[in-house]
């Protein structure tokens, strides 16, 4: 009797450059794909809205997939390891192979399983995939994390080349009999009551088929403009390619394989590398998302929250019109331009004087890429409390800020022209509060 081998996905929703499911073909024995929905183990984040919307079609398209080459992908709901173990107990399989994750409750949950499989005697191996260099390899000399991004990324060019990326398998020969399977829409991922969802499904077709268009599209079209437009929110110049990298449906390793040695490719992969640098803070710093990286920051004097103006920046009613264009482009598309992210995030902490994680916790649950580094990465980066961070005193003015990179008011009037004109605070006077509450922190530390 045949032993299957297990592959468990989990942010790498994709057959091409898989290599958990290359080893477990390579074993030789039947595959059974597994897709778990953990919302039990400890310290793991609960998935935002975007996010469910994004994961519910991604499993979709990956179920296809996996069952136009011969296998069923198998989804459970529940403390993974616990359903990994009882799988492997039920199906009699002699392996389970995966993706490493980085975030530490992820880490953990991952160590327990394979602790508790290799007693059993059950073969278990992980692999890099989501990130072109694991964070245990990118060291300073003195053996520690790099604080600063420049340093960070000289040292990951000067490392060997990534590898390159493994081909799609044509054949994923399924195990019998099929494990029991939930029903993708009894998981109630999408949202029905209200449907939100429009804008999503008008911008974005999740999965890896339409990830790989994306890529070649944006190579063969966009890539030789990225450096100069990319800061300018209407020009369409960047991949859109972070959604796609969140849920693995793409390879950092195909992306920089395929980027490369084209022209102008260079400021591009270094956006790959901020990526890189969020992931590897994370992995140094697991609470990322919740506690300031720079301890300093402890100190800042948060005056008490202010709920309607949180619920004015949310729902783009600020009456400053970059601020309004992107939190009303995030709410309907579940994305925002980069700049715009910098202007909005900082408005929100340094004029509204809101707390940096209240807005982290609502781009968790409205962005489609919103993932476990990045986001509070950023969010501390634009406080001023994390690595590498923009230094508090640098508020970003959201009307200099249009004037420079939506200088024709195209992004404003696509996203913004029915919104507010009257500022609920006034720029100049909330910067100041700002950087007097800073000088408090300054003080302190
Ligand atoms: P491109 O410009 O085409 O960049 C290519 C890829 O590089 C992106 O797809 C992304 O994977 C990576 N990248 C680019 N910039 C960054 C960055 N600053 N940090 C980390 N990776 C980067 N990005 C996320 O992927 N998830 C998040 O949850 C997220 N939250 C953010 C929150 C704030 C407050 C800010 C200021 C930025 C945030 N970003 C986040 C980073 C950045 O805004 C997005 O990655 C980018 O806008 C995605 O668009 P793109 O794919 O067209 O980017």
């Amino acid at each position: 009797m045949s032993s299957p081998s297990i592959v468990w996905f989990r942010d790498d929703l994709r057959l091409a450059d898989n290599p958990a499911l290359r080893a477990a073909l390579d074993l030789g024995e039947p595959i059974i794909a597994l897709f778990v929905l953990d919302e039990e183990s400890d310290g793991i984040r609960a998935l935002g809205g975007a996010s469910l919307w994004w994961l519910h079609h991604s499993l979709a398209s990956l179920a296809e997939r996996l069952r136009e080459r011969g296998a069923e992908l198998i989804l459970r709901r529940g403390a993974a390891g616990r359903i990994v173990r009882d799988l492997v107990a039920d199906s009699g399989a002699g392996a389970v192979f995966w993706n490493r994750r980085y975030g530490g409750p992820e880490r953990d949950v991952d160590a327990g399983v394979k602790s508790a499989l290799r007693e059993e005697g059950v073969t278990v191996a992980s692999f890099a995939a989501s990130l072109l260099h694991e964070p245990w390899t990118v060291t300073t000399g003195s053996g520690t994390h790099y604080s600063v991004f420049t340093p960070f990324w000289r040292a990951c060019l000067a490392l060997p080349a990534p590898r390159a990326p493994l081909p799609e398998p044509r054949e994923i020969p399924g195990a019998t009999p099929v494990p029991a399977s939930d029903a993708l829409d009894d998981w109630e991922l999408l949202p029905t009551a209200p449907d939100w969802a429009a804008g999503l499904r008008e911008t974005w077709e999740p999965g890896e088929p339409a990830a790989r268009r994306r890529l070649k599209e944006f190579l063969d079209t966009d890539l030789p403009g990225y450096d100069s437009a990319r800061d300018e929110p209407s020009a369409g110049a960047t991949s859109l390619l972070s959604p796609r990298l969140r849920w693995g449906e793409l390879s950092p390793f195909t992306v920089w394989h395929e980027a490369v040695g084209v022209d102008g490719a260079g400021r591009f992969l270094s956006e790959l590398g901020w990526r890189e640098f969020a992931w590897h803070t994370l992995y140094h710093a697991p609470d990322l998302a919740t506690k300031n990286l720079r301890r300093d920051f402890d100190a800042f004097p948060w005056p008490p929250l202010d709920p309607s103006r949180l619920d004015a920046w949310q729902h783009g009613e600020t009456g400053i019109p970059l601020v309004d264009a992107g939190m009303r482009e995030l709410w309907h598309t579940g994305y925002m331009h980069n700049r715009v992210r910098m202007v909005t995030a900082s408005f929100l902490i340094k004029n509204l004087l809101i707390d940096w994680r209240l807005g982290e916790e609502w781009f968790w649950d409205t962005l489609v890429d919103a993932d476990d580094a990045s986001n509070p990465f950023n969010w501390q980066w634009v406080a001023g409390s994390g690595a590498d961070a923009a230094p508090y005193f640098r508020v970003f003015n959201p009307e200099l800020q249009a004037k420079k990179f939506d200088p024709q008011g195209v992004y404003i009037s696509q996203w913004a022209s029915d919104a507010p004109t009257e500022p609920i605070v006034d720029l100049g006077e909330t910067r100041k509060a700002a950087l007097a509450a800073y000088d408090e922190v300054k003080r302190g530390s």
